[in-house]
Order: C-alpha cells, then sequence, then structure tokens
C-alpha cells in the first residue's frame, strides 16, 4: 500500500556501505574499520537496555557525517529505500548544527540535503518534507542559533523544528521553551521527542502543557493515563509511533506488550514509523506486518492510519489533498481496505 512516514531520521539510515566509503575518503582522520566492525556500530542486532544504548548507535553517523557528499548518500539511499517500500510521504528529521564540523553551516546542510531531496523524488515521485532539530545535548543558545542560521528557509525547504537526544540526561523539553516559541515565531511546526524512558506520562503531559506541540515523537506511555489520552484527542495531537525501536531501547519486551490497541481504545491520534531505518534494520513494511503478526492491529485500520498521518503531516493543504486524493485512488476497489 502506499504509505505515509512521519517519524525517519537521517542520521538512523547511514548503511555500513557508505559508511565504509565515506572512512576512506577521510583517510587518516578516522582509524580504520572494517565492514564488520561498521555494521555492530550502525546496526541493532539485539534489544538494549535503554535509549541512552541505542543513541550510541548515533555515534558514528556523528562523526562521519560533516560534508555534502556524505550528507546527500545517506538522503539517497534512504529515501530509494522508502521509494522500494512505496513509502509516497515521508519526512525526514536530523539536528543540522551536529554536521557542521567540516565548515558546512546549518543552514548549507539543509540546502544540501534538500537539493538532495529534490534530485531523488524527481525520478521516484515522492513527496518529502523535512524537519530541524534541536538537541537535548546542546545549550539553549546553540540551538536558537541553528533556528537563526536556517531562519530565512523555514516555511520553504524546513517545515518543523523537533526536539531530541537523551531522555535521561535532560528531561525536560520545559528547560528550552525558547527554542519552540522562536520556531513558532519562524512559522515553524512544532514537534518533539518524548515519552522514550519508562513511566513518561507525567513528562509528556507537562510537555504537552508547555509547549503544546502538533504531534510528539514517540509517547506511547500516554496510554498509562487516560485523562492524558484525552488531552492528546482533544488537542488532535498525533503520536508518531515507533514500536520496534522502542522495544530495541527496552521500553517493552515485545509487540504484544506495546500499548496500541489501548491507544486506539482511547482514541489517540497516532502514526506509525521505523525511527531509524539502517539502525533498527527495518522498513515500514516489516513494521506493519510485525504489528499485524501481533494481533494489535488489522490492515482496513493501518490503511486509516496513514490517511490520518497524512492529515496531520507538516504540508501545505494543497498538496495533503493531492496526496489523500492518490491514496484514495489507490484503495478504490480494495474490499480488504474498505
Ligand atoms: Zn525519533
Amino acid at each position: 500500500m502506499p504509505k505515509a512516514e512521519l517519524h525517519l531520521h537521517l542520521d538512523g539510515a547511514l548503511s555500513p556501505g557508505i559508511a565504509a566509503g565515506l572512512l576512506r575518503k577521510m583517510g587518516g582522520e578516522c582509524a580504520p574499520l572494517s565492514y564488520r566492525e561498521l555494521y555492530e556500530r550502525l546496526v541493532i542486532s539485539e534489544n538494549l537496555a535503554s535509549q541512552a544504548e541505542l543513541l550510541a548507535y548515533f555515534d558514528l553517523p556523528g562523526r562521519l557525517l560533516h560534508t555534502e557528499e556524505g550528507l546527500r548518500e545517506v538522503t539517497r539511499s534512504l529515501l530509494l529505500e522508502k521509494a522500494a517500500d512505496h513509502v509516497r510521504y515521508c519526512e525526514l528529521r536530523w539536528a543540522p548544527a551536529l554536521h557542521c564540523a567540516k565548515g558546512l553551516s546549518p543552514a548549507r546542510v539543509v540546502e544540501t540535503v534538500a537539493d538532495e531531496c529534490r534530485l531523488v523524488t524527481g525520478a521516484t515521485g515522492q513527496t518529502v518534507r523535512l524537519i530541524a532539530v534541536g538537541m537535548r545535548t546542546l545549550p539553549l543558545a546553540q540551538n536558537l542559533a541553528m533556528l537563526e542560521e536556517i531562519a530565512p528557509l523555514a516555511g520553504r525547504l524546513i517545515a518543523a523544528a523537533d526536539y531530541a537526544g537523551p531522555e535521561a540526561k535532560s528531561p525536560d523539553a520545559q528547560d528550552q521553551l525558547a527554542f519552540f516559541k522562536r520556531a513558532r515565531e519562524l512559522g515553524l511546526y512544532v514537534t518533539l521527542h518524548c515519552g522514550e524512558l519508562p513511566n513518561s506520562a507525567p513528562r509528556l503531559r507537562a510537555a504537552v502543557e508547555a509547549i503544546g506541540p502538533e504531534r510528539i515523537a514517540h509517547g506511547a506511555g500516554a496510554a498509562q493515563d487516560p485523562a492524558l489520552c484525552e488531552m492528546l484527542r482533544d488537542r488532535d495531537i498525533m503520536l508518531d509511533l515507533c514500536p520496534t525501536s522502542n522495544i530495541q531501547a527496552g521500553l517493552y519486551p515485545d509487540h504484544k506488550a506495546y500499548p496500541l490497541k489501548r491507544l486506539a481504545e482511547l482514541r489517540v491520534p497516532v502514526s506509525i514509523s521505523t525511527d531509524d531505518s539502517v539502525l533498527s534494520d527495518l522498513a515500514l513494511s516489516d513494521e506493519y506486518i510485525r504489528l499485524l503478526e501481533a494481533g494489535l492491529i488489522d490492515l482496513k485500520a493501518l490503511w486509516r492510519l496513514n490517511l490520518d498521518a497524512l492529515s496531520h503531516a507538516f504540508l501545505e493543504e494543497a498538496e495533503k489533498q493531492r496526496l489523500l486524493a492518490e491514496f484514495e485512488d489507490w484503495a478504490a476497489g480494495i474490499k480488504e481496505l474498505r
């Protein structure tokens, strides 16, 4: 089925093959690594204990992706993989400030990724929008400086601002309220990562109340708090869920334990994404199959989630309607989806 994927990290899509090429070009700057070593550093092979352990897999992308060439390669491979999986709409996110060690400015980083998206989607026909991420690990001043750098691109090449990083270190996005305020002033949609630690309902509630995001990345822990779910439903705040990623970060033992049914019962708007295609070694279709096999959802509901994801996309109205019509056209006549 044509799919919409709203929660996808560019730097979680660095493949061992691309990394090997980038390392070769860096010569003596970085110690050489075998393919097996690259694979072990970039792809999670067993469930981990925490979000902090999962984030360690971003160390190598953080060291390697500082050139236009590297950014273009990872963008291209991710979009082509998504095209092959029939993901017709996706939103890519990453922190422009973390790719500037070799002299690129945050604006140049965004322009490079946006230009590669333009080239690829010209061939594949996908629609892509970009999200700039501020980091919990950076001081507010640096996150604000990133926004100022990309301000001329806001609304043109960048659709939204996100906020991500280790929650255990700095669990409160409210510490950097000025970041979200400035993002709004620039006309960006606002989302944030929240809920990758156990018992996250109170933190989710605080973030919703202080920041009022359009959507939240993760947040499945809201299922523990019916009143919070009611708030998410009433304010139409979508949770961009990534079940496998949360399982790999030790939040849930397996898909059967993932609270998708509970969130559906409480009518919280949700979408399904992979988070990181290479790091989690996961196509969106694979995630759908895992949810279906765990009995958490049926095909009809999965299809409706895709239409709902498009409705909540950080996308201008005309393109949203065009994509919705494309999806509906595809599904017309397929009884299993009605
Ligand atoms: Zn994420």
